[in-house]
């Protein structure tokens, strides 16, 4: 059995922390040979992070208000709203619903070279409503969607860490160019690639992603885990009376079923790293009536971008086999997201870890260790608590050694320019990965302090690259001359292939009336657990 230690598996993450796992990293081969700071560069990296710590109800506010909204990917709605007011009372200019995405914008503040572009996503997980700070499942509405992957806290630490910049760059007239984008629906992988083949970074310099974790870390290379097509297969019948006409009827029900049993007998014949799920989106209406349409929605998930065109193709192949099993029509495929294999920076990535061993691991008083342990008791994982050291710098994971695992379609940012991921410790480590436990400790003083943590990283990182000229060179050679020597980013989506904007809808519909009346309202309650009138923590006796 191979245990994930982090907190955090979304369709994202999971590389990083089994690269740690088995030590490589850093280890085996000598930094880049990358400036250190001058004094001035310590000083105005010491005031960031002073600054930080002095917006951190200011970070703690957006964390609890973006939990409360608990939206769904493409259904972002609240959220938007929330944060393009921020970031505009902040004085960036706002390029709003880029790319078709009515969520998705591009934030701009500064003018001139170099230009960074923070990213963090923005949506949350079906059913995982929670209430914060409780250490057994508790939703604040049952059935509702709620952050149980800690998407609420990412923005909130590239925004607090961008004003912060914002400040030091105006005083001491430093030139360069922030942008701040959303990571709309990341759980169906539905935006960045549609961002990437828009050309949406092409004038960017370096993307810092931020992600949420159980500790703070980062990492260079190819990265553990998978990119994947997310495909539905529609399949169009006759119907009939079930009873007393059967025979007339051709049921598109079938071939969904035999589709998937198809690709269950597939699977053991398949690389051990590739993994593969699917939900039935239409199963048909009620038993007396012949399904005349069924659709069957697919993530098929590689390590590599062939080896992903690959599982595709027998999906294809399965697919029109099952449609002619059943006499039925396949219809046109539907490509409703995609995420290329991870692959990230190493300059970009040393500064980055440099930052995290000066900023460390934050204090959790024992308040916080006792919601940790009290939600590992409670789901039957070992009761480590938080996180006590930072996790650093781990390096590239081979393609034979890489078993599988979660995705992130930052994957296709990485390869539209250098990019790395900042894991943050918001979260508490064992946990599930998209389910209620993960929303536990997401609007509690574990996602403040971490978010806080990983905001000073982020700023000190873009200190350094604002600063030394020579990171955002060797960001670039490494990116040409390295990652892309031999490798070519292709779009998996094809030409066809819209943003698919209506999912999530009928969801939200339905629960966002009752989760409306547990919006966070910081003008009445200092925090959310407050609001909610939650004791922290709530563990089980
Ligand atoms: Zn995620």
């Amino acid at each position: 059995m191979r245990v994930i230690r982090l907190a955090v598996v979304c369709v994202c993450v999971a590389g990083a922390t089994l690269a740690a796992q088995r030590g490589r990293g850093a280890g085996g081969q000598a930094p880049l040979n990358l400036p250190p700071d001058s004094a001035r560069i310590t000083a105005l990296k010491q005031e960031a992070a002073d600054e930080v710590d002095k917006l951190k109800d200011f970070s703690q506010q957006m964390v609890d208000q973006i939990f409360s909204y608990g939206e769904l990917g493409f259904q972002e709605v609240e959220t938007h709203r929330y944060l393009v007011d921020i970031l505009k009372k902040n004085g960036f200019t706002v390029e709003d619903g880029i790319v078709g995405i009515p969520t998705a914008f591009m934030a701009t503040w500064g003018s001139g070279k170099p230009v960074l572009a923070l990213g963090s996503d923005i949506d949350c997980i079906p059913q995982a409503s929670q209430k914060p700070g409780v250490a057994y499942h508790d939703p604040i509405v049952a059935g509702a969607p709620g952050h149980g992957e800690g998407h609420n806290s990412g923005e909130p630490l590239n925004i607090t860490a961008a004003i912060v910049l914002k400040k030091i760059m105006e005083r001491e007239k430093i030139p360069g160019t922030i942008k701040i984008w959303p990571g709309v629906a990341e759980e169906l992988v539905g935006a960045k690639a549609q961002y990437v083949r828009a050309g949406v970074f092409k004038d960017v310099d370096v993307a810092l992603f931020t992600h949420v974790g159980d500790r703070m870390q980062v990492s260079w290379g190819d990265r553990a885990g998978t990119g994947l097509v997310s495909v539905e297969y529609s399949f169009k019948g006759e119907s009939a009376h079930a009873a007393a006409n059967p025979w007339r009827g051709r049921s598109a029900l079938d071939a969904v079923e035999l589709m998937d049993v198809g690709w269950s007998f597939q699977r053991e014949l398949l690389p051990i790293s590739q993994r593969s799920h699917r939900v039935i989106v239409d199963g048909g209406d009620q038993p007396n009536v012949v399904p005349s349409t069924a659709a069957v929605w697919y993530y098929f998930r590689q390590t590599t971008f062939q080896g992903i065109k690959d599982l595709w193709a027998i999906g294809d192949r399965i697919a029109k086999g099952a449609a002619e099993m059943a006499n039925v029509e396949l219809l046109p495929t539907r490509v409703l997201g995609a995420a290329w294999p991870q692959h990230f920076n190493r300059a970009i990535a040393e500064v980055t870890a440099a930052n995290i061993q000066k900023v460390g691991v934050p204090q959790w008083s024992d308040a916080d260790i006792a919601l940790a342990k009290g939600i590992q008791k409670e789901i039957g994982a070992r009761e480590t608590g938080l996180s006590a050291t930072p996790g650093g710098l781990s390096g590239p994971v081979s393609e034979a050694e890489n078993t599988g695992g979660g995705s992130d379609d930052i994957g296709d940012v990485s390869w539209a320019v250098p990019t790395v991921t900042l894991n943050y410790p918001s979260n508490i480590p064992g946990l599930p990965g998209h389910n209620w436990a993960n929303a536990v400790s997401m609007a509690t003083p574990i996602a403040h302090k971490g978010v806080t943590a990983g905001a000073k990283v982020q700023a000190m990182t873009m200190i350094d690259i604002l600063m030394k000229p020579e990171v955002v060179t060797a960001a670039w050679d490494y990116f040409k001359n390295v990652q892309t020597a031999n490798r070519h980013y292709e779009p998996l989506l094809r030409p066809q292939d819209q943003p698919a904007i209506e999912m999530n809808k009928g969801i939200m519909e339905k629960y966002r009336p009752e989760m409306q009346k547990y919006y966070y309202d910081p003008t009445r309650y200092k925090t959310y657990l407050e609001q909610l009138g939650i004791a922290y923590p709530t563990v089980r006796k």
